[in-house]
């Protein structure tokens, strides 16, 4: 047994689906495989074994496993425990950061691992750099479990790091020319408590002079911040739309404005992936009318939803918040659009309208797939819309 298959052998499948799913997010409103991507990821299981601090050296596992000597319980060693990254289930926070500090370990002429902030529990917010440091790049945001219950979105956002560096020096020029700034876990404490205590928990885990827990971090941003009152959000903090008692006041969401705002590559793409309603939307959501960019975001979204239809028949619907949901008000894409003036800005909701929020495993790969083909597709439409 080599190395690979030992750390494998001793990994042990959490089921983390202890409870039925019977919440909706709002209340109001193909099985197909990449054979090769399948290969690749067992052909490549060295960079996606991960152990909660360190790779553990391929000599401890040898030197562990020589022994034939029979040992007394009392002096036999400890089983390790190796945490694999894959996307056949949902992991642990512990898993996606080690998963993203492997990579940085692995691919370090591309990759580098910064921490953007704290979260109000003071857990790290990891993100991702991706980049070949050319200075004409742009800049491509992806963030995940922005509401915690969304567990498929940490997995597309990882899986979609995973494959582009893998495949960086193969890969097409409209995925290398954009640095890519990966989140694939902005809201870590939230992330933490769906996998400890409360697995429908949406909000972040604040207090704010109140008996009630949590802030909707996708209602806080600043624009159109408690627009429409409780229609938009709502200033009730025992509510799951809570916006905070002002714009920023939760540190998750001043980590991203904070890093978009610094930033010295202009930033072109804003993709923020939520589930359950397999939609792709974009501004306004604090309002009816439609952007200024209406009809350049439509085609994009229109061509992403193509990706993804070609790839596994599922329509995605396309259009703006408010047209295809309702009004949301304070959220990071409206933000991202207003205020960091990102042109290509769109909330991505996975599968899956059947299962909600208890998406099975069997589906995380194919919901990859096939936002990976989406993304690529938009990457496609921006340069060529950039040469016009
Ligand atoms: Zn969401």
């Amino acid at each position: 047994m080599n190395y690979s298959e030992q750390c494998i052998s001793s990994v042990r499948h959490n089921n983390l689906f202890s409870r039925d799913d019977s919440s909706e997010e709002t209340g109001k409103v193909a099985q197909k495989t990449e054979s090769c991507t399948q290969t690749r990821m067992f052909r490549k299981r060295r960079g996606t074994l991960v152990s909660p601090k360190n790779h553990i050296p391929s000599g401890m596992i040898q030197k562990y496993t020589s022994k034939n000597k029979k040992l007394a319980p009392s002096e036999r060693p400890r089983r390790r425990r190796i945490l694999l990254m894959d996307w056949n289930r949902f992991h642990k926070l512990d898993v996606i950061y080690s998963f993203m500090d492997e990579l940085e370990k692995d691919f370090p002429a591309i990759c580098t691992v910064y921490v953007i902030g704290k979260s109000v529990e003071g857990r790290d917010i990891k993100m991702l750099k991706i980049s070949n440091s050319n200075a004409s790049n742009v800049a491509v945001w992806l963030d995940g479990s922005i509401h915690s219950r969304e567990w498929i979105t940490t997995a597309v956002v990882t899986y979609l790091a995973d494959i582009i560096v893998r495949n960086f020096q193969n890969t097409s020029s409209s995925i290398t020319n954009k640095d890519w700034y990966i989140v694939p876990v902005l809201n870590p404490d939230g992330y933490v408590y769906t996998h400890t205590r409360d697995r429908m928990w949406r909000k972040n885990r604040a207090r704010h002079d109140s008996e009630f827990v949590g802030v909707d971090l996708n209602r806080n941003f600043s624009f159109g911040w408690g627009n429409n009152g409780e229609e938009g959000s709502s200033e009730m903090p025992n509510n799951v739309f809570y916006r905070g008692p002002e714009p920023f006041s939760e540190p998750e969401t001043a980590a991203v404005r904070d890093t978009i705002l610094s930033s010295s590559t202009p930033f072109k793409v804003f993709l923020s992936f939520h589930s359950y309603y397999e939609l792709i939307i974009f501004p306004w959501g604090y309002k009816t009318e439609p952007c200024a960019d209406y009809l350049r975001l439509l085609e994009g979204g229109a061509i992403m939803a193509r990706a993804i239809f070609e790839y596994s028949g599922i329509i995605y619907k396309v259009g703006s918040t408010k047209d295809l949901t309702y009004y949301a008000c304070g959220t990071s894409i409206d933000w991202s659009y207003a205020i960091a003036k990102i042109p290509y800005t769109y909330m991505i909701e996975l599968r899956s309208k059947k299962y909600k929020f208890r998406l099975p495993k069997d589906q995380i790969l194919d919901t990859c797939n096939e936002n990976w083909k989406a993304v690529q597709a938009l990457m496609k439409f921006v340069d060529q819309q950039s040469r016009i």
